[in-house]
């Protein structure tokens, strides 16, 4: 990726971090009777140039968060309910609703590449370890986990957690991969088997002239999914970071408390966290449909990439070097850790 791109990528989470802040900041000024255009009257020249470059260094750090928090399982923002969830169903019942399993995107792209009737030998040349993935590995992730809301009757929405209808291992009983230790690390193994397998492929695609722009098309793609998702994180980061201050130092540490002022945080405080929920289910259902499209376009270039004579007799393989085969192997650490750091990227 070129700097100038990286920099308008970093500075976009960034400037949106800053943004809601501002926003924010407006609303508790609305809620205790201030008037909320001061926030914007008061900036001036020299502030806005600050927060504009201010941008890039937060973006950076809000897409480290953003990348720590993409794994194949983790922890729902819904954490702070898992107290009460856990006293009133225990932990097996409540513990599905504050972890999350991540959707398989490998698994979707190879299950459509197959289905689009991509060859197998491509698969089978990128990825030269056993075991390949074959049609039905790529199927039966789907077969086995089925998405859910959280609360009944409602529209899919970030909230969703992954339940079983088959056991991923002998001898489980589990109803969803999260209560499981066992079933949560055969889903994070299959995860990141499935995304190397997706990598290696678009590798062996990138260094070869044909398909070249398959994998220039699918990093423009994946750019947006991925700076859609830290944008995501900014805005919950700013929502929280606001609620939090507000906490600190106006509630806890700030001067003497009386009722009016806690009810102005409460109000102020849920106001907040409305807009907040708005604006994130805004951007996941955009990301959400960047992802549907980028696997279609993905799976299908590459199944026409699999089917031309060159590739799918192994012709194109007898170059000097091995290049080709480093690229695919997914053994050499580097390419394995830049692979698992951008699991999903
Ligand atoms: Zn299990």
């Amino acid at each position: 990726m070129d700097s100038a791109r990286q920099a308008l990528r970093w500075s976009i989470p960034g400037l949106i971090f800053v943004l809601e802040l501002v926003a924010f900041a407006a609303v508790w000024r609305l809620t205790s009777g201030d008037d909320p255009t001061d926030i914007i009257d008061g900036i001036g020249p020299t502030t806005a140039l600050a927060t504009i470059l201010a941008g890039i260094p937060l973006g950076f750090l809000l897409y480290q968060l953003y990348y720590r928090n993409y794994r194949p399982y983790g922890r729902s923002v819904l954490l702070f309910l898992r107290y009460p969830l856990e006293i009133r169903h225990g932990l097996r019942q409540a513990r599905p609703y504050w972890s999350f399993v991540r959707r398989d995107r490998g698994a979707d792209i190879l299950r459509r590449y197959y289905q689009l009737g991509g060859h197998p030998n491509l698969v089978r040349r990128a990825w030269h370890e056993d075991p390949v993935p074959d049609r039905e590995d790529a199927a039966r992730i789907r077969d086995v986990t089925a998405a859910r809301t959280l609360f009944p009757n409602t529209r899919p929405s970030s909230f969703k957690v992954l339940t079983l209808d088959e056991p991923l291992h002998a001898g489980c009983s589990a109803e969803e991969p999260a209560v499981c230790q066992k079933c949560r690390y055969e889903y994070a193994k299959r995860f990141r088997w499935n995304w190397a397998v997706i990598m290696a492929l678009l590798d062996y695609a990138g260094n070869r002239p044909d398909g070249a722009a398959i994998k220039l098309e699918y990093a423009a793609g994946s750019d947006i999914y991925h700076a859609l998702g830290a944008a995501r994180t900014a805005i919950a980061t700013a929502a929280i970071g606001s609620i939090g201050y507000r906490l600190t130092f106006h509630i806890l540490f700030g001067p003497p408390v009386h009722v009016g002022h806690l009810v102005q945080f409460v109000v102020g405080g849920s106001l907040i966290a409305l807009l907040a929920y708005a604006q994130y289910q805004v951007i996941h259902s955009a990301r959400e449909q960047a992802s549907t499209n980028l696997t279609i376009r993905t799976a299908a270039a590459l199944c026409w990439f699999s089917h031309l004579a060159a590739v799918r007799n192994g012709r194109d393989l007898s170059r000097p070097g091995g290049a080709a085969k480093r690229a695919g192997s997914g053994n050499g650490n580097g390419a394995a850790d830049r692979r698992s750091q951008r699991a999903g990227g």
